[in-house]
């Protein structure tokens, strides 16, 4: 049950110490009470107040993490059922499915292509996270097997998918210390799987017939001491899929039903007969409110776009993504080198110095903090502004850098020149392209 804020209050220190950011505790207490606040923002809660607080402000959907070390991946921990209301945390995890009766060649050859569906964007290394192998024919040493080669062949974590214990158990002892998932815990097998899970502390999917039937399987896992669970309501058909994708958040969420407060996991790869269709349905789990999504392949026209609607709604809408204020050298640039000046919105940064690098001028590329907005934003909010850029240009050290005194400025700032210019005396402000991509053209002309 939450605490209120008053509840949560007397449970502070109460020293007013503002370390957490705010004049007092009790408005620390009242931003925790509505989930604006972490608990760990305050250093001086005791360690049994911590438990208390823990408890209650515990994520009512729970966060599972497949996985271990650099590669470990979380999913869950939500606490809002619209984007727009805070943020969403973790962001979808993807999954591909093997049969277990799959060729040590073959699976070589997949995991070797699979890996290399890597994208960078604004700083990002996107790429899926699972593979799921999936029991065709009950046999444990091929199950073990595959695993094995699955662990420790490859970056991705597994799923390891059968509703046999004895498969599950050869799977476990193959792959189990990459922390997989345990996927397949019906009413038939729940005893088993759950012993199973308890003793290698691992995550356990939940396989039912419906919403309602989770429940008694997910409350049995949980009084077996298992937490983190995964659950699947068993629905294959999309509409009913998406229906109870968001029955099973808005329980967790707005009616506080712990028995259903965990991430969920999806099979598109069994909604469709073909990865067109497949990573259509996909895209409404990433969009509501799929923890786990499984295709049936990986392939570069599929997963991109999917990484890249799981990167717009995983990021936070009220926190612009941003790069860091400063100077980025591109191509090895000299004291000749044009120097150019833009905001720190990190798809502006990325989208400028791409076409930078592409036209094979080396430059100096300054990022002036923005609050992460693009230009004309940026400029229209007074952020961009020609006495602001002046300033940063002058403290940013570029003038020890280049023995010239040009400056290029962003298209869409144009009106900002004069003021830099009264700003920057002796420099010569020039008004860049407003697009991009009309850069490379714009510097070749000017300093090839
Ligand atoms: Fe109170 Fe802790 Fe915030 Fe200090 S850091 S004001 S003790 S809540």
């Amino acid at each position: 049950m939450a605490l209120t804020g008053i509840q949560i209050f007397k449970l502070l220190p109460k020293t007013n110490c503002k370390e957490c950011g705010v004049p007092t505790c009790l408005a620390f207490a009242m931003n925790l009470a509505s989930g604006k606040a972490e608990l760990d923002a305050c250093p001086y809660v005791s360690d049994e107040a911590r438990a208390q607080l823990a408890e209650a402000s515990a994520p009512p959907i729970r966060p599972v993490a497949v996985g271990k070390g650099v590669r470990k991946a979380t999913t869950g921990g939500e606490t809002v059922q619209y984007r727009h209301e805070k943020t969403f945390f973790n962001p979808t995890l993807l999954a591909a499915q093997v049969p277990s009766d799959i060729s040590a060649d073959d699976l070589a050859a997949k995991l070797k292509n699979w890996n290399a569906l890597q994208y960078e964007r604004v700083g990002l290394n996107l790429r899926p996270e699972l593979v799921a192998l999936k029991d065709v024919n009950g046999d444990a040493g091929a199950f073990g097997a595959a695993a094995k080669q699955i662990a420790e062949t490859s970056e991705f974590n597994v799923i390891l998918m059968t509703e046999n214990a004895d498969v599950m158990k050869a799977g476990v002892e193959a792959a189990g210390s990459k922390r997989p998932l345990m996927y397949g815990a019906t009413a038939a097998n729940i005893d088993a799987m759950g012993a199973l899970a308890k003793e290698n502390d691992l995550p356990v999917g939940i396989k039912a017939d419906s919403v309602e039937t989770l429940v008694p399987l997910s409350d049995k896992l949980t009084a077996m001491g298992l937490k983190d669970l995964v659950l699947d309501p068993g629905s294959r058909e999309p509409k009913q899929s998406n229906a109870d994708m968001i029955a099973i958040r808005r329980a967790a969420l707005k009616d506080g039903n712990r028995s259903v407060g965990f991430p969920t996991i999806t099979f598109p790869c069994e909604m469709a007969s073909n990865l067109d269709v497949e990573t259509m349905v996909a895209a409404t789990h990433i969009a509501k409110y799929g923890g786990i999504v499984v295709l049936s392949d990986f392939a570069g026209e599929s997963i991109f776009p999917l990484l890249l609607e799981r990167l717009n709604i995983f990021t936070d809408p009220q926190r612009p993504m941003t790069v860091t204020e400063g100077i980025f050298e591109i191509g090895n640039p000299d004291e000749n080198s044009p120097v150019l000046v833009t905001t720190n919105f990190a798809l502006t940064y990325f989208i400028v110095s791409g076409e930078v690098e592409s036209s094979r001028v080396p430059s100096w590329l300054l990022i002036k903090d923005s609050e992460g907005l693009s230009v004309m934003t940026a400029w229209a909010a007074g952020k961009f502004s020609g006495d602001d850029v002046g300033m940063f240009i002058k403290k940013s050290g570029i003038m020890d850098k280049v023995k010239h005194q040009d400056l290029i400025i962003p298209g869409y700032a144009a009106a900002i020149a004069g003021d830099v210019e009264e700003e920057l005396p002796g420099w010569n402000i020039i008004v860049g392209p407003r697009e991009a991509a009309h850069l490379p053209g714009f510097l070749k002309e000017k300093y090839a």
